[in-house]
């Protein structure tokens, strides 16, 4: 195992970990990040983004992600290939293991390793993905105007996606597995009442159909054993999300679903010198613009803290 020791450490690549690096080097902190498992996060797997501002033209999900991570380098944030394999946070200096080979201690550590939305797992939704597959209605729901699209789930999220999109689309299909919804009843009223949703009972997906983008999905009714293909434009996929955040265990407070816990209004976890930004920590906005925020209060806070640490010190 090769050693080393610095100063912040940032773990993860998306809008939190970058936006961390640019305040936590232009404040002289030295950053080294480590770029995880998918370097660029998840709007790597997104085509056009629309809604982060300062893009008044819109930019490719990927492209903007090299502009953070050259804004990055530009202040002298130390960017590697890694992904972070353990922890050990009982006690000070903090240590993390990368690739299991190399173990760092740091003085300060920004978690940053975002969420995976949750896949139905099929070949062609994967092929499919960014062509009208989406997992995120609010990115990319603007793309099916006027459209028919289909949304698979049943909770919070899905019927919130289905609200949303109605207001965009021409129709939008429920895809829901059981004969009831697992969202609160006020959602489920909500949906229940817009006459541009269609709710599709007892129904799962069995492919998503097209070549190059998609033209529809085929269905299955687990009651009626009935197949049938609905052509539409988009197929969003609204299952759950899971945050990255499984090697934290047993050293950081989350909640049931496995979101790192911050004390409100900061981003400090229950470990001093650790802390928390991004969908890691975030289960309602899920936005690249609001994990950028938390990444520039995750440096802030660091820097804080590494002040306090050195007062001490002195
Ligand atoms: P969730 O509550 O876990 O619901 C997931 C839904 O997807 C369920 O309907 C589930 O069906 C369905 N599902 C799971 N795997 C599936 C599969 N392989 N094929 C087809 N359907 C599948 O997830 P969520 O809606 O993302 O919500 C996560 C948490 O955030 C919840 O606690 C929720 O209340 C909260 N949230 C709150 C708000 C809000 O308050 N505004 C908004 C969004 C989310 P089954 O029911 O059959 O398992």
């Amino acid at each position: 195992m090769t050693q080393e020791q610095v100063n912040v450490l940032i773990l993860g690549s998306g809008p939190a970990g970058y936006t961390a690096a640019i305040y936590a080097a232009r404040a002289g902190l030295k950053p080294v990040l480590y770029q995880g498992a998918q370097p660029g996060g998840q709007l790597t797997i997104t085509s056009d983004v629309e809604n982060f501002p300062g893009y008044p033209e819109g930019i490719v999900g990927p492209e903007m992600m090299m502009d953070f991570q050259k804004q990055a380098e530009r202040f002298g944030t130390d960017i590697r290939y890694g992904l972070a394999t353990s922890v050990d946070f009982s006690g000070y200096p903090l240590k993390v293991i990368v690739d299991e080979t190399h173990e760092i201690t740091a003085n300060a550590v920004i978690i940053a390793t975002g969420a995976s939305a949750k896949w139905l797992g099929l070949p062609s939704e994967q092929r499919l993905n960014g062509k009208g597959v989406s997992a995120c209605a609010v990115c990319d729901g603007f793309f099916f105007k006027g459209q028919d699209v289909a949304i698979v789930g049943g909770g919070d999220t899905a019927c919130e996606e289905a609200s949303y999109l109605s207001k965009l689309a021409n129709k939008v299909y429920m895809i829901v597995r059981r004969d009831e919804l697992r969202a609160s009843k006020i959602m489920q009223k909500r949906v229940l009442n817009n006459p541009k949703i269609e709710i599709l009972w007892n129904t799962v997906t069995e492919e998503v159909l097209g070549t190059l983008d998609v033209e529809g999905v085929r269905l299955l009714n687990r009651v009626t054993g009935e197949k049938k293909d609905l052509p539409v434009k988009g197929f969003f996929v609204a299952i759950g999300h899971k945050p990255n955040t499984e090697i934290f265990k047993g050293f950081l407070e989350m909640d049931e679903n496995g979101y790192i816990k911050t004390i409100p209004g900061t981003t400090k976890t229950n470990v001093p010198g650790v802390f928390a930004a991004g969908d890691a920590q975030d289960h309602v906005y899920r936005q690249a613009v609001t994990a950028a925020g938390t990444g520039c209060m995750a440096a802030l806070d660091a820097e804080r803290f590494l002040a306090e640490k050195e007062v001490e010190a002195a």
